[in-house]
C-alpha cells in the first residue's frame, strides 16, 4: 500500500545554493554574509548554515545570543566562522559570547560601556560590530553617539571594532530617496572608522547597486527565494515548499455558506477541494483574500483558511482525495502568499510550523 499522503515541508538546499550564487553575483566585490536569525527564517539554521559555509560563507548574523550559540554548535570546529549577534551585548552575556566566540553588534551606548567593562575585567580584547542608526529609527547608535565614541580615548578601549553596520528601511523600493539619505549618513559615520569593514545592505539593498554594497552584504530572505522588491523574482528559487493532500472534494450549491461565520456565501455551483493544511501549518488566515494554491497546472484560489483545513476552488480540474496540492513553492509563490496575507515573505517563512513533516533535499 502507498504511504498515506501527509502535509510536508520540503527544504531545497540546491535552491539555497542557487540563491546564494545569485546574491554573490549581485553583490560582486562584497562578501555575502547570511542572516540566519529565528532559526534560519524557520527553516533550520544549523542545516542552512552548514550548507552555506560549504558554499563559501564565512560570516553570519543571528538576532539572539542563543541563536548564535546554536549556530556555533552546528558549524562545529571544522567550520570556523564569524557569527554576529544583532541583540548585541545584553546583560550578563559576556561569558556566553566569549565561550561561543560570538561577536556582538553593539547598538546602544550602555551596550558599549558594558562590553568595554567586560573586556577590561576579562583582560582581553573583545571583537565587536557597531550598529549605526542611519534613519530606520529602530536599532543602532545615532551618528553623533558614534562620533562621541571615537573622540574619547577610552570609551572603545579593549574593543576591536571589526565591522560598522547599518540597516536600510526602504531598500525594497529602489527609487525611494530614503535610501540615499541613509547611504549618505552611513558614509559620514564610516569615515570615522576607517579600519573597520562596512555593511549597509540586507537582501534588498544588495540589489541596489555598487554604492550600497560596501565590504559585506547581509541577505536573509532572498537566500530563501523572497524577491528583493517584495514580489516574485525569477532569478531566485523557492527553498521552502509546503504541500498537502486533498482530504475531500465537494460540490457546493448556490446558497451554501462555507466555513465559519457567513462571509463566504456560494452563489454558483462550485467544486472545491478541502486540503489538509491550515494556519496551524503556517498558512496565514488573512491569506485567504487573494491567496492561491497550485494544483493540476493552475492557480486555485483560497476560499477559506482554518486551523487544520483550507478550501480551494477547483474549477474543472480532476481531483481526488490524496492528490497533492502545492501551497508554497516554485508555483505557489512565497511573495504572492505574503502579499495576500498583508505581510512580508519573512513572516510567512517564520510561521511555517513544526507540524508539517520536514525533509531536506538537494
Ligand atoms: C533581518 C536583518 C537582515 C536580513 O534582512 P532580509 O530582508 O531578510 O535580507 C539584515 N540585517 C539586519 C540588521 C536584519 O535585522
Amino acid at each position: 500500500m502507498a504511504e498515506p499522503a501527509s502535509t510536508r515541508l520540503t527544504i531545497d538546499l540546491g535552491a539555497l545554493t542557487h540563491n546564494h550564487a545569485v546574491l554573490r553575483g549581485q553583490a560582486a566585490g562584497a562578501e555575502v554574509a547570511p542572516v540566519l536569525k529565528a532559526d534560519g527564517y524557520g527553516l533550520g539554521a544549523g542545516v542552512i548554515g552548514t550548507r552555506l559555509w560549504d558554499d563559501g560563507a564565512r560570516t553570519f548574523f543571528v538576532a539572539r545570543l542563543s541563536e548564535g550559540e546554536a549556530l556555533r554548535t552546528a558549524l562545529t570546529p571544522e567550520r570556523p566562522a564569524t557569527i554576529h549577534v544583532l541583540d548585541g551585548f545584553t546583560a550578563g552575556s559576556g561569558r556566553r559570547l566569549a565561550a561561543a566566540n560570538l561577536t556582538p553588534a553593539l547598538s546602544t551606548l550602555p551596550q558599549v560601556s558594558a562590553a568595554q567593562a567586560w573586556a577590561a575585567s576579562a583582560g582581553r580584547k573583545l571583537p565587536v560590530a557597531l550598529h549605526i542608526d542611519t534613519g530606520m529609527n529602530r536599532q543602532g547608535l545615532a551618528p553623533d553617539e558614534a562620533r562621541a565614541l571615537v573622540q574619547s580615548t577610552d570609551r572603545l578601549r579593549g574593543l576591536e571594532v571589526g565591522l560598522l553596520m547599518s540597516h536600510l528601511g526602504s531598500a525594497e523600493s529602489p527609487k525611494n530617496t530614503r535610501n540615499i539619505d541613509q547611504l549618505s549618513r552611513f558614509l559620514e559615520v564610516r569615515a570615522l572608522f576607517p579600519q573597520a569593514r562596512a555593511s549597509l545592505s540586507a537582501s534588498a539593498g544588495s540589489f541596489l547597486g555598487p554604492d550600497y554594497r560596501f565590504d559585506l552584504v547581509r541577505p536573509g530572505i532572498s537566500l530563501f527565494g523572497g524577491g528583493p522588491e517584495e514580489r516574485p523574482d525569477p532569478r531566485l528559487r523557492a527553498v521552502a515548499s509546503l504541500t498537502a493532500p486533498i482530504a475531500d472534494v465537494r460540490n457546493l450549491r448556490p446558497g451554501d455558506i462555507l466555513g465559519y461565520g457567513d462571509s463566504v456565501r456560494i452563489t454558483a455551483p462550485t467544486r472545491v477541494a478541502v486540503v489538509a493544511a491550515g494556519y496551524a501549518d503556517g498558512i496565514i488566515r488573512a491569506g485567504r483574500a487573494g491567496g492561491y494554491a497550485w494544483f493540476a497546472g493552475a492557480r486555485r484560489r483560497f476560499l477559506i483558511v482554518t486551523m487544520d483545513l483550507l478550501v480551494i476552488e477547483l474549477g474543472e480540474a480532476e481531483a481526488a482525495p490524496g492528490d497533492e496540492v502545492e501551497l508554497l513553492g516554485s508555483n505557489a509563490l512565497l511573495d504572492d502568499l505574503a502579499k495576500a496575507s498583508g505581510s512580508v515573505a519573512h513572516e510567512v517563512l517564520v510561521r511555517l510550523s513544526r507540524r508539517a513533516e520536514r525533509t531536506y533535499v538537494g
